[in-house]
């Protein structure tokens, strides 16, 4: 593959491409496995992280992101476990922020919970951000509070305002939870358009071992859709961030809506994406286990070189789709990693 993305860049379009002519452009990086919340269908209670020294310091990870935009990533998206709950995440945001003023990356953003974003709102504007996403599983305190097991609503929602009067536009994400938040749905619609965000659904993706049953409150969003449209008048929109959701606009809102449906549609031919593990793995595709590691050569001093090398040649193993499944007749996640480990 190396060969192949040299012959690309030769022929006068730069970038990483991948086994089935997709072009790669996006990377989500895992700063950390860690984070203050336990959402149920992430989590299990009493989570093992892993040991400081597997995590890659920011020194490393800095170095690693400066090769996927040199080797022509144009979007960053740093996530986790909780991003902003890493010491001095601030300061290596700052430092990736170069690449924006160089003109090298169109877009630097993060997916966060929210619980510190009321603090660190203004720092993210003045570092270049300008777009975040907040996940947001119900507007109701208790059952806020029972599905991340330990988040406070209204920091959350604190967090949200911060943001938006620092001027970033907020997109939420709402997991749909059957038994658990569908009956909210419709209002939390109205509540974030009536704020001016974007609010997107989210099927539960069998990855890793959650105390529990997932299949208990596995949601499919044909079922959202059907329950919105008594609501609202849904009107299909050619709008796309190069991701899996597929938008409606809302006649009444003028807003609008995301489906992300990894389960019940394939969107794996527009994959734009791969995403590196906070211990510097990185994954081709969210729904297979194949990856490569960079930490060893990290730590192992491999001149920048090889390292862009190694990266153009890992597009090679991007396959070209997933296999999610819910088990249910065995209850077992169709992948062992969680979510927070890979990145969501
Ligand atoms: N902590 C941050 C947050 O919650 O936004 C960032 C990391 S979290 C893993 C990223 C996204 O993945 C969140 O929107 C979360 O709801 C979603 N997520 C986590 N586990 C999931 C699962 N099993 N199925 C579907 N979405 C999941
Ligand atoms: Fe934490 Fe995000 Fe997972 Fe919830 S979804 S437990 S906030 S990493």
């Amino acid at each position: 593959m190396a060969h192949q993305n040299d012959i690309t860049r030769k022929r006068g379009t730069p970038g990483l491409a991948d086994p089935f002519g997709r072009r790669i452009t996006y990377l989500r990086v895992s700063v950390t496995d860690r984070c203050d919340f336990r959402c149920l269908y992430c989590m299990a209670e009493e989570m093992q992280f892993l040991p400081k020294a597997e995590v890659l310091s920011f020194d490393e990870l800095d170095r690693l992101c400066a090769a996927f935009v040199r080797q022509g990533v144009r979007k960053l998206r740093l996530t986790g476990g909780e991003p902003l709950v890493r010491r001095d995440i601030l300061d290596f945001i700052r430092g990736l922020s170069r690449h924006l003023a160089a003109g090298t990356l169109d877009e630097l953003t993060l997916t966060t919970n929210g619980s510190q974003l009321a603090r660190h709102a203004e720092a993210l504007a003045a570092a270049g951000v300008r777009r975040v996403n907040v996940s947001l599983d119900s507007l109701d305190p208790a059952r806020f509070a029972a599905i991340t097991r330990r988040g406070r609503l209204d920091t959350v929602l604190e967090g949200i305002a911060a943001a938006k009067a620092a001027g970033l536009a907020v997109k939420l994400n709402v997991v749909a939870l059957r038994g658990l938040n569908e009956e909210e749905f419709a209002a939390m619609v109205l509540w974030a358009h009536g704020r001016g965000h974007d609010i997107s659904f989210i099927e539960t993706m069998p990855l890793g071992d959650v105390d529990g049953d997932r299949t208990d409150h596995y949601l499919p969003l044909t079922r959202v859709r059907r329950a919105l449209e008594r609501h609202f008048t849904l009107q299909e929109s050619g709008y796309r961030t190069g991701g899996p959701a597929r938008y409606v606009t809302v006649a009444e809102t003028g807003g609008r809506i995301g489906f992300i449906t990894p389960l019940t549609h394939n969107f794996c031919e527009s994959c734009n994406r791969v995403r590196l593990t906070c211990t510097g793995r990185l994954y081709l595709c969210l729904g297979q286990e194949d990856s490569v590691d960079f930490r060893d050569a990290l730590r192992g001093g491999v001149a920048d070189p090889a390292l862009d090398a190694m990266i153009r040649a890992a597009m090679g193993h991007k396959p070209k789709g997933h296999d999610f499944i819910i088990d249910r007749n065995h209850g077992t996640p169709a992948l062992s990693r969680h979510m927070s480990v890979t990145g969501g």
